[in-house]
């Protein structure tokens, strides 16, 4: 589904990410670990298209996506649920997730958010109340109800357990797990290493820009230089 070749991304002077080669197959869950700064979310933002790429190529679905504005890339079936959540405090729960299918309307705009309900109910619950209301983790199953709702193929998660309380890192992992179930491939960032390999098919650790380790998400978790850098045992 996603192919990314000799990918290069930076800002202003300050590289990156350097020759990123990665690949995701429809209907995986692909995890991507790697200490604070490695560049993860540099590379999300580079897939999602709003952060530029400086050299290599993205293919989704065979279509190179590299100039694509990410407007586009939305409508080629990528979404993106940022870090740190960035849901629009003032406007209600229900608002919030409208402005994620700006492309829809009508009945489509319904079955989207009837399915985001489906996924996490408390949010139905909270439609009405303003999106700063909810709590760090219902601000999470926000933002990436979000994403959802332009109905994606793959759909980007930078950090969705960053913050939150154990019981709520795994109702949102399993969230995550249920997506794959329903057909959405799945790109996750997360520091949270062990609990992202755990339900991954493939991982890749990234060091400083570069991929140093691939493999499936058990092979990574048994392995040696991953659990000493970042499963720390
Ligand atoms: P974290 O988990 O802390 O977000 P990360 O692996 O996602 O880490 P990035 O946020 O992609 O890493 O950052 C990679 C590098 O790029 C870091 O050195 C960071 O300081 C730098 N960086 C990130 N955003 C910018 C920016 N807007 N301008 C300049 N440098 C940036």
């Amino acid at each position: 589904m996603l192919t990314v070749e000799a990918l290069s991304s930076a800002y202003g002077r300050i590289s990156v990410l350097h020759d990123v080669n990665l690949q995701v197959e429809a209907g995986e869950i692909v995890a991507l670990v790697g200490s604070n700064g490695a560049g993860k979310t540099t590379l999300l933002r580079t897939l999602s298209g709003v952060q530029p790429a400086r050299s290599g190529r993205i293919l989704f679905e065979g279509r190179p996506i590299e100039r694509m504005e990410p407007h586009r890339r939305v409508a080629c079936g990528i979404s993106q649920s940022p870090e740190g959540r960035q849901v629009f405090g003032p406007l209600s729960v229900e608002d919030n997730l409208k402005l994620g299918a700006f492309r829809r309307s009508g009945g489509p705009m319904r079955e989207a958010l009837e399915k985001v309900y489906a996924l996490f109910p408390v949010l139905e619950e909270k439609r009405a109340i303003p999106a700063m209301s909810l709590s760090g983790g219902q601000q999470q199953m926000l933002a990436i109800g979000r994403a959802l709702m332009a109905a994606p193929k793959l759909l980007l998660l930078d950090e969705p357990s960053l913050g939150l309380a154990p019981l709520l890192v795994d109702q949102i992992l399993a969230a995550v797990v249920s997506l794959k179930e329903q057909g959405i491939t799945v790109l996750l960032v997360e520091q949270n290493a062990s609990a992202a390999l755990a339900i991954a098919d493939r991982g890749y650790v990234l060091e400083t820009g570069r991929v140093v380790i691939e493999g499936t998400g058990a092979a990574l978790l048994e392995d040696p230089k991953v659990r000493a850098a970042y499963l720390g045992f």
